[in-house]
């Protein structure tokens, strides 16, 4: 079984998870820029944020096996913060990389007037990069969050099959459906969206244009939902092409429309930036870290963290 988790924080999630996720048949990954939960203060927190999102958190899913592609953006919650706004400048230039296969998440938390801009602004970006958009809806004031969102999709540039409306449920799944969007669900542990009602909308509306994903992040989450909803799909009757479409090939259809989806995961690479993730780093006489007093590891112990993680000058 080869499963596509097209909402992911990775950024939140451990090593164990990104293991569990491979042995579950998690082959591929989206992880959709979002709110930290500790506000940024300024765009640059931002960009730092961004380029973890285009080259570390993909080198350290390589190392598991798993492909990573990311959307970038700034989030509905930060949309309100005037300090924060001004990273809007700066995403055309990131919106060009390789990595980014959507727009997102983008829409609405509390429906602010700030809110409205920075979603209409962000739809055009879209529109204007031939990317797809990742649309969150509220969690709160669901159906009206959701006409509102569609409203202001449906004034954009972007056509409605560019766009994935995520974190549906049963009051909003049917004019999602209507509106021609693609579909997403966020299985969650306890509240919201789980696997049972799940896999009883999948039989009341149909596999077409639906994605599953754990928007799993550093709240109580599964990030192997996906796994889930797919054992719950074949326990109940679907087949395994029901399975695949939902948890494959749908996603792969609607990140495909970026053009920059690659599936094969790369070789992992020894090093990002000069900065392995592996803990004690080979001996390499005249180079390596060992030949620092102050982080060399006693001979056969475990090296300290702080000697292979090391940033350049830290
Ligand atoms: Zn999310």
């Amino acid at each position: 079984m080869r499963l596509f988790d097209p909402h992911i924080h990775m950024t939140s999630r451990t090593t164990d998870d990104y293991e569990a996720m491979y042995a579950a048949g998690v082959r591929a990954v989206v992880e959709p820029s979002f709110w930290l939960g500790q506000p940024r203060t300024s765009p640059a927190s931002f960009l730092d944020y961004f380029d973890s999102l285009l080259g570390w958190e993909p080198f350290r899913a390589a190392q598991h096996g798993i492909a990573h592609h990311c959307t970038l953006a700034l989030n509905p919650k930060e949309a309100n913060d005037p300090r924060c706004v001004p990273v809007l400048d700066e995403l055309p230039r990131y919106l060009v990389k390789d990595q980014v296969v959507a727009v997102g998440e983008i829409g609405y938390d509390s429906m602010t007037p700030a809110e409205d801009t920075a979603l209409a602004a962000q739809l055009e970006l879209a529109a204007a990069h031939e990317l797809p958009a990742l649309v969150h809806t509220p969690h709160r004031d669901k159906l009206a969050g959701l006409r509102r969102t569609l409203d202001v999709v449906r004034e954009s540039a972007l056509p409605m099959d560019h766009v994935l409306i995520d974190h549906l449920n049963e009051t909003t799944v049917k004019e999602a459906k209507d509106s021609g969007c693609w579909l997403g669900f966020s299985v969650y542990p306890d509240t919201k969206m789980d696997e049972e009602r799940m896999v009883a909308i999948l039989r009341a509306y149909g596999p077409e244009r639906v994605l599953v994903n754990s928007a799993a992040d550093w709240g109580r989450s599964d990030p192997l939902k996906t796994r889930r909803v797919a054992d719950l799909m074949l326990a109940e009757g679907f087949g395994e092409d029901d399975v695949d479409r939902v948890l494959w090939r749908n996603p792969v259809a609607f990140y495909g429309l970026s053009g920059r989806l690659t599936l094969d995961v790369p070789t992992p690479d020894a090093t990002h930036e000069g900065n392995s993730i592996l803990r004690g780093v080979p001996k390499d006489p005249g180079t390596g870290p060992a030949d620092d007093p102050t982080t060399a590891a006693p001979a056969g112990a475990a090296a300290d963290r702080h000697e292979a993680t090391a940033l350049p000058g830290a």
